[in-house]
């Protein structure tokens, strides 16, 4: 029933969604530090309202850019004038949208009709949340749901806790959806949390996990921030909070964290993609997590994940020097990538967030890894942005099959060698 109307709120949302007609995403591979340099300046001005999907940091890492139709002649004239080579990566946003939505009304259709849910597919906060309650009903003994607190907007923000028992039992922490145009990671999140669940009794390694930790799995993060994708505007990255003195609204959930918060690789204005919120832990979904991880006290390894660039990286963002685990969380790092790749022949870059796409303060892992929690990762999953933050639903499975393997290499890891 709650699947079915959640078809109707998806057809009279329609009404109030932002339109991102002949916009385009451009692929810059830069050659120089001038270029960079020159693009970074062009970050900060938020004049032609470009978006930056990635950022500008390095020449080794391509740098997209979703560009407003109305300044789209602006920008490739800067682009050309400074001599810097680009591509069209995606030719009209709208397109991708538009069939990014039949699919989804065409799947909440078919689910409500069958009473079913189709791991392949994008739902609504709603239909994630329904989809908890089966799990949890399915799986009574191992799966409870946890509500940690309500988001800005007062949407319940809800844990899975896979548990076989015992008290404060040693636990690895799972997120995802903290930026919310990332919709694969949540997504995948949801198939991984029902692998999770089918292989327990089943798969000796997942058992055996599971009879000596607790996994806690946290699959939308930002709920308001998902609402919103879903309803206005699908290119929401941020909290819907409102900033007191600006119009804009929302601050960066990961840039709100209090791990050098405020410094390098943040913004100070509250209209930017990065703003850090006015003080660490400002936004309640982050406070939400900080408050539950704090009071449970042993937690030993905080995974995030987000999309995309296909990476896995560890601390530190707001500090470019290596931290002490470097030389371990390396080598987990590696490993868990082999095993990723070993699916599909994905491949993934491994690093420290630093060194690896650029300096960001106020970090999740960042955060997580200086309270003591030494397993501190975080995932870019698919694509490297063809697709970008629009990866078509038919990705989700493959997606989340491979993570898993990374996920549960990393889980495994943490299991032989406690602290
Ligand atoms: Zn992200």
């Amino acid at each position: 029933m709650r699947l079915c109307l959640a078809v109707l709120v998806l057809f009279v949302a329609v009404h109030c969604r932002k339109v991102f007609m002949g916009d385009q995403v451009l692929r810059i591979n830069v050659e120089s530090e001038e270029h960079i340099h020159l693009l970074k300046e062009l970050e900060d001005d938020q004049r032609w309202e470009l978006d930056f999907w990635t950022h500008p940091v390095s020449t080794e890492l391509p740098i997209d850019i979703h560009v407003p139709y109305s300044s789209l002649h602006v920008t490739k004239d800067f682009l050309q004038d400074n001599k810097i080579p680009f591509s069209v990566m995606i030719n009209n946003l709208q397109d991708l949208l538009d069939e990014e939505q039949e699919d989804l009304q065409i799947n909440n259709i078919k689910e409500c009709n069958a009473k079913s849910f189709d791991f392949g597919a994008y739902h609504t906060l709603e239909a994630i949340y329904s989809w908890m309650d089966t799990l949890v009903s399915d799986y009574p003994n191992l799966v409870s749901k946890m509500l940690i607190g309500t988001s800005y907007e007062n949407r319940p923000m809800y844990v899975l806790k896979f548990s076989t028992g015992g008290t404060k039992r040693p636990a690895i922490w799972v997120d995802a959806g903290i930026h919310s145009r990332e919709w694969v990671s949540s997504a995948s999140t949801v198939w991984m949390a029902n692998k999770m669940a089918t292989d327990y009794g089943v798969d000796s390694s997942v058992t055996s996990l599971l009879d000596q930790m607790d996994v806690y799995l946290m699959i939308v993060n930002n709920p308001d921030g998902y609402v919103y994708t879903h309803t206005n505007d699908r290119m929401w990255r941020k909290t819907r909070s409102k900033n007191p003195g600006s119009v804009c609204r929302g601050v960066d959930p990961n840039r709100n964290w209090d791990a050098g918060f405020s410094g390098p690789g943040a913004s100070n204005n509250p209209c930017s993609e990065s703003y850090h919120g006015p003080h660490a832990h400002s936004e309640i979904e982050v406070k939400n997590v900080v408050d539950l991880v704090r009071s449970h006290g042993n937690f030993k390894a905080f995974i995030s994940i987000h999309a995309y660039s296909q990476l896995l990286m560890y601390p530190y963002g707001y500090v470019c020097t290596s931290i002490p685990h470097q030389a371990e969380l390396d080598s987990v790092g590696r490993s868990a990538v082999q095993a990723l790749s070993s699916l599909y022949g994905t491949s993934y870059k491994v690093g420290s967030i630093c060194k690896i796409i650029y300096q960001a303060s106020g970090g999740s892992i960042d955060w997580s890894y200086d309270i003591g929690i030494k397993y501190s990762f975080a995932f870019e999953l698919r694509d490297t942005g063809r697709y970008g933050f629009l990866l078509p639903a038919s990705q989700i499975i493959p997606t989340a099959s491979e993570t898993w393997l990374g996920l549960k290499y990393i889980m495994e890891y943490v299991r032989d060698h406690p602290y």
